[in-house]
């Protein structure tokens, strides 16, 4: 019987777990991936928008180059903390069922090694919400060049590349590919770009789409996507925009499938889960950490705020060991 098992080893599920082991309490992390998988899986010439400093866990000090870490850094970062904090982490294990039962939960995986089942008095569910795409449901978008994940910009250097959305993964990609010299078209469903769009990438694809670098459809929603082309209605009128790839940069929304699985209750209405200041579900000894915990509205929790969220559980597990 372990006190806690942390599921998944994203950031702030690896700071959830330095937190635990503070604590004295016996933490065991279970990663489906490698670690930090998610950042592992995004573009590879990325530069992250916050400075490294925001970024920091388990009192680490995040030492970049630049004040914004790339990628590579990260990875390297939170690599060197989980052996400084000397974690105990089973890698390329996936958590496929999770129950609750009288004296703490049931946690069921599966890995090369088969099948397994661990025991612990508490969960942390830190699953993170980047394994699934925010999908449209147009006709069209499970065809093999339509991608919800950008990499990386020199395969498309000759290609029509539409890309759909009008936040930072998609200005990312746009500009990436048209640095590559692919032809770029931006189809964006509002008038102008939302305001989370970070103050020194605004400017860049602005000029771009000004100076005609970029083409750009504003308040247009795409109808579906064929070999070929993108099908889309500009304020009410039909337009093909022709895309040998298309990168529908619609965001991701956390997968609750565990969390329903254990009896948790999500407000119906917004999706996200019911939780009390500590991060505790509506089952007793089952707490998120990071971005699952934000439900349909996954932009408001990030590495930033979402490492602090170890410290609240722990305070919780604590005082309830104490009463
Ligand atoms: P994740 O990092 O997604 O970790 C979840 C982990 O759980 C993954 O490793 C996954 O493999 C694992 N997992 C999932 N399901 C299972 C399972 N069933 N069994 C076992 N393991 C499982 N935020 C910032 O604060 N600053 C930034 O500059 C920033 N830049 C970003 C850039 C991009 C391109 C993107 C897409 C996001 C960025 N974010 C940034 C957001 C941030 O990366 C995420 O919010 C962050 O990764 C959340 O951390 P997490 O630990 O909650 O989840
Ligand atoms: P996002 O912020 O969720 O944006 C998704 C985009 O897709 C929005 O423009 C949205 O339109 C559009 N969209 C959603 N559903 C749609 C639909 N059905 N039809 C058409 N368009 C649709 O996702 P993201 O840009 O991938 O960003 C995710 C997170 O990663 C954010 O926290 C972001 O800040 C972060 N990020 C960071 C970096 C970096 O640090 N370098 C880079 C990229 C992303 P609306 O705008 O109208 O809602």
């Amino acid at each position: 019987m372990l006190d806690v098992v942390v599921i998944g080893a994203g950031p702030c599920g690896i700071a959830a777990a330095i937190e635990m082991k503070q604590q004295g309490l016996n933490v065991l992390i279970i990663e489906k991936g490698c670690l930090v998988n998610s950042i592992y899986h995004y573009p590879l010439a990325m530069k992250f928008f916050s400075s490294a400093d925001n970024l920091e866990i388990g009192g680490i000090p995040f030492i970049t180059v630049h004040d914004k870490p790339t990628r590579a850094e990260a990875l390297a970062y939170y690599r060197t903390v989980v052996r400084i904090h000397e974690l105990k982490v089973h890698t390329y294990e996936k958590v496929t069922d999770l129950r609750r039962h009288e004296s703490g939960f049931l946690i069921f995986t599966e890995s090369k090694h088969g099948i397994r089942q661990y025991e612990a008095k508490h969960v942390i569910l830190a699953t993170g919400y980047y394994d699934q795409p925010h999908m449209m449901g147009v006709p069209g978008e499970e065809l093999p060049h339509v991608h919800h994940y950008f990499r990386d910009a020199h395969p498309y250097a000759d290609q029509k590349v539409a890309v759909i959305g009008g936040r930072n993964s998609a200005i990312d990609a746009a500009l990436e590919c048209y640095q590559v010299g692919a032809d770029v078209t931006m189809i964006y469903r509002k008038a102008e770009f939302h305001e989370s769009v970070k103050a020194w990438v605004r400017p860049v694809i602005e000029n771009a789409i000004k100076h005609g670098r970029i083409r750009m459809h504003w308040e247009s929603e795409v109808e579906e996507i064929k070999p070929g082309k993108v099908v889309i209605r500009k304020r009410g009128q039909v337009m093909e925009v022709p895309a040998d790839v298309v990168f529908a940069m619609t965001g991701y929304r956390p997968d609750l499938t565990l969390l329903r699985k254990a009896g948790a209750v999500l407000d119906e209405k917004t999706g996200t889960p019911v939780l009390t200041s500590h991060m505790e579900t509506t089952v007793p000894g089952l707490y998120l950490a990071g971005v699952v915990a934000t439900g349909a509205d996954a932009t408001k929790i990030f590495i930033e705020n979402g490492r602090y969220h170890g410290q609240l559980i722990a305070r919780d597990i604590v005082e309830k060991q104490r009463v």
